[in-house]
Formats: structure tokens, C-alpha cells, sequence
């Protein structure tokens, strides 16, 4: 990565007590660069967002397979979000929520192509104009330059090949540690990763491959072979029947055992960043962009749907110092995390923005009524194989499908989450003005995104990295 200096740094006067003293206990440790300066922000901010990663294959979600104890460093003193879903389920327009706060529906980076708009407000344009020295690593082939998503960084390392080829999270944890090391003697730092070993194909390094299950995973299960090519992307349903329980079981074995490696490796950079005498001071969030369907609604990987399983994401965040962990049940979105931080860091609130700050849930305050009950909308914008709106206040979900790839055209589906939180009943039929009351409030929340958009950018796709979304069905 080629290093640039901040050139936005500037003096933090108002928080000095508090963080001189917090900067003073990081530095600590003999490999100290010397007296902390005045100047510093802080604290340090580790954001992770492991691609593609479904909360419910979690242990601390309450899987039963043990696919991620070794995040303990983090989850036994963080704040576990048991409900946060993702505005979208893929990457583009999800990560790009989560960066600039605002909805799909807003910032309208909902398509291959789509990029954000030059100067667009982000989290990394925050931090970084506040002082903070800002890097990035992104194995998602979405999240480039080309894309405005290096926008606020000062370093970008992003990746230009095959999505299914991406290196594996020991590459990027060993560089994300060259960059800490070199960052910290600037003061506080920004870091962003975003990990791919949770896409597919599922890539785990041999050496890792027995670790979770005692064994390899199963094999029988072909990440988008030509049968599940027929199936998602040629819209030949008929084909689900040639589905097995053996393939079943070897892609949930695949998964996981994905899960478990991406949990070993992150743990692993967790410990080192504590042995420079980073961790405990150190705010940490870790989610994922958008979840995957493993065969939930008869249907496989992401952007198909707009179920639970691909909306639904794990987020934990630590505080610094915090000390034990907390379970916060109300439901929040990615769309939160750019106000949470800037609320967290004492930066300027976002002027604009379709987010709500959780701090007071992370703090343990009473949840304000702006948080409960909330509408929280999703769409899914792949014009070939699945267009729709979904739309959650509490227990309530309505999904309103345009057309699938199963060859669905207009319709919905109504689900009661408390009853049935798998999904599993579509009530649409029997409760014809609830789904009304929903569809009304959907249409409206929709209509005022719209009228208050960003401006559109796009940008050219490299010929490579057009094939590489072809053959997965992106374009
Ligand atoms: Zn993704």
C-alpha cells in the first residue's frame, strides 16, 4: 500500500483529558514511538466486515456447530446486536450504506457499475477529516477505487480479480498489521477490512481445512456448478429436486468451516493487536454486509432473495474499555453504524442521513422511541433475477417481490417474526390490510429517498472483472 499522510489532521483539544491518558496506557508496551502527542484523537477503530457472512452460523448467534469461539477476545466484552440486518443483499449497495449512512434508496449504489458520488459523506471522511489516520483492505473485487469507495482513506489496498479467487484473511491480516504499525506513530487509526473466505466458493487454506469438523468438509456440493447455474441463473426451478441431502450437508459443511477459519484468523489478529497494547482501548465493530442462503427458501447465495438469511447480519461492537458483554434485542440496521460512530467519537453528527445513532443502546441507556419500531426497508436489485422491496416494523415483515428467478411476478409474502422467525408462513393471504398498512408505508418511505437522492456515478467495469460477475450471475 502507498502511504499518504493525513492531510486533514488537525488538534482535538475538547477530548484531550480523557484520551491523553487513554493514549498514555496504549503506549505502554517497549515498542512505544514515544510520548504521545497532543494532538492524537482516539481511540483506535477497527471496523471488519466479513463478506457474506449470515448471523445464525455463529455460535454466539446460537449455532450448534462451534464456528466461532475464537472471536472471544471480542465477544465476551462487546455488544452483540441480536437483530441487525443489512439494507440490501449484496455487497454494493450494502457496504455503501454502511459508509455514508444513508439508505439504497438514497444513495442509489444498487447496480454493477454504480459508484458513490465524489465527495460523498462517508465513516472514512469523517474520521479522517477529524485526524484520524485511515486504511483500508478489501478482497471484495466491489469495493475499489474505481467504485468512490476509497474515498477517506489514506490508504486503500483493494483487490481486482476473480470474487471466487480472492486471498485468503492471513494475507490481509498480516498487511493489516504492517499498516498498524506504521499508522500508530501517527497518532490514532482507522482500519476497514473486509475478508472474502466466507463467499463463495468457501475458500479455506489446506492446513485449515480439518479444523472445524475433525476432517475436510464434504465434498458434493459445487459452488455455482452447472446445476446450481441452471437453477439461480437460467431460472430452471424444476432442477431443485436434484437437490440432495449429501449436497446439502457438504455445502453447510463448506460454510462453516469457512466461518470457523475466518473466526481463527480474526482472533488471532485480535491477540496481536493486544499484544502491542491496542485491544482494550480500541473501539471494534465486526459485522458482515448482507448474509447467504444455504437452501433456506429453496434457493442458494445472495442476491436471489430478500429472506431473513440474507438480510440478517452479526455486529458486535466494543467499546474501549468496555469490560463485559451486552446483548441489545431491539432491531438496528448497517445504515446506523456511520451516526453510532460519529455519536461514539464525539465527530459532527451526520448533517443528513436515513441512520440512527445506537450508542445509547451500547451505553445501555433507555432505547429513545426513535429507535423502536422503526421501518427498516431492504431491496434487491438484480434485474435478471430478483427485483423487490422488504419491509420490517417489529415482528411484521412484508416482502413485496417484482420478479424472481423462480419466475415469481408481483406478489408478496407477510411473515409474523415472532411466531416464525425462520419465515416458513406466508400470511399474505389471510391478512389483506396488514399487508396494505405495510405496502403504504413502504411506498412512502421509498418516495422520500427518492426525492432527496445523491448524485449518480458510474464507472467502468475492467473486462476481467466483467466475466468474473458474469459467470456468478451479477450482471
Ligand atoms: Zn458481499
Amino acid at each position: 500500500m502507498e502511504r499518504a499522510r493525513s492531510r486533514y489532521a488537525q488538534p482535538r483539544s475538547a477530548r484531550l483529558g480523557a484520551l491523553v491518558a487513554l493514549v498514555v496506557l496504549a503506549g505502554a508496551p517497549a515498542c512505544d514511538p514515544g510520548p504521545a502527542t497532543p494532538e492524537r484523537p482516539g481511540p483506535d477503530v477497527v471496523l471488519i466486515v466479513v463478506d457474506t457472512l449470515r448471523a445464525d452460523r455463529l455460535t454466539q448467534y446460537g449455532h450448534s456447530r462451534d464456528t466461532s469461539s475464537h472471536l472471544s477476545r471480542l465477544t465476551d466484552r462487546a455488544t452483540r446486536f441480536e437483530d441487525c440486518r443489512s439494507p440490501a443483499p449484496w455487497t454494493v449497495p450494502a457496504v455503501a450504506s454502511l459508509f455514508t449512512g444513508f439508505a439504497p434508496g438514497r444513495h442509489r449504489v444498487d447496480a454493477v457499475g454504480a459508484a458513490l458520488p465524489e465527495h460523498a459523506p462517508t465513516l472514512a471522511s469523517d474520521l479522517q477529516r477529524a485526524g484520524w489516520t485511515t486504511g483500508a483492505i478489501s478482497f471484495n473485487p466491489h469495493i475499489t477505487r474505481g467504485a468512490g469507495f476509497d474515498q477517506g482513506f489514506d490508504e486503500f489496498l483493494g483487490y481486482r480479480g476473480k470474487a471466487g479467487r480472492a486471498p485468503d484473511l492471513r494475507a490481509m491480516t498480516r498487511r493489516a498489521l504492517e499498516w498498524v504499525d506504521d499508522a500508530r506513530e501517527d497518532g490514532a487509526f482507522f482500519l476497514y477490512l473486509q475478508p472474502m473466505n466466507v463467499h463463495g466458493p468457501y475458500r479455506v487454506p489446506d492446513d485449515a481445512r480439518s479444523a472445524l469438523l475433525g476432517r475436510p468438509p464434504r465434498e458434493g456440493f459445487e459452488f455455482f456448478g452447472p446445476l446450481m447455474q441452471d437453477l439461480m441463473n437460467r431460472g430452471r426451478v424444476e432442477r431443485r429436486d436434484e437437490v440432495t441431502a449429501e449436497m446439502l450437508e457438504s455445502l453447510g459443511e463448506q460454510y462453516d468451516t469457512a466461518v470457523h477459519h475466518s473466526a481463527v484468523e480474526l482472533g488471532r489478529f485480535f491477540a496481536a493487536l493486544d499484544e502491542r497494547g491496542l485491544w482494550d482501548d480500541a473501539l471494534v465493530v465486526l459485522t458482515a454486509d448482507h448474509g447467504e442462503e444455504l437452501f433456506d427458501h429453496g434457493g442458494f447465495a445472495h442476491r436471489y432473495s430478500l429472506h431473513r438469511e440474507v438480510l440478517q447480519v452479526p455486529l458486535f461492537v466494543k467499546l474501549p474499555d468496555q469490560r463485559e458483554a451486552r446483548i441489545v434485542t431491539e432491531p438496528v440496521s448497517l445504515v446506523d453504524l456511520r451516526a453510532t460512530l460519529a455519536e461514539l467519537l464525539e465527530l459532527p453528527a451526520p448533517a443528513s442521513g436515513d441512520g440512527r445513532s445506537l450508542a445509547p443502546m451500547l451505553r445501555g441507556d433507555p432505547i429513545p422511541d426513535a429507535l423502536r419500531d422503526r421501518p427498516l426497508v431492504a431491496r434487491g436489485s438484480n434485474p435478471t433475477r430478483f427485483v423487490g422491496r422488504s419491509i420490517r416494523i417489529a415482528d411484521d415483515e412484508l416482502i413485496v417481490i417484482e420478479r424472481s428467478y423462480e419466475g415469481v411476478e408481483n406478489a408478496v409474502r407477510l411473515y409474523d417474526l415472532a411466531a416464525d422467525p425462520e419465515q416458513r408462513h406466508d400470511l399474505s393471504r389471510g391478512q389483506p390490510r396488514r399487508v396494505e398498512a405495510l405496502r403504504q408505508t413502504l411506498r412512502t418511505v421509498e418516495e422520500e429517498r427518492a426525492a432527496h437522492p445523491l448524485p449518480e456515478r458510474r464507472y467502468r467495469l475492467d473486462p476481467a472483472l466483467r466475466r468474473a460477475l458474469e459467470a456468478l450471475g451479477y450482471l
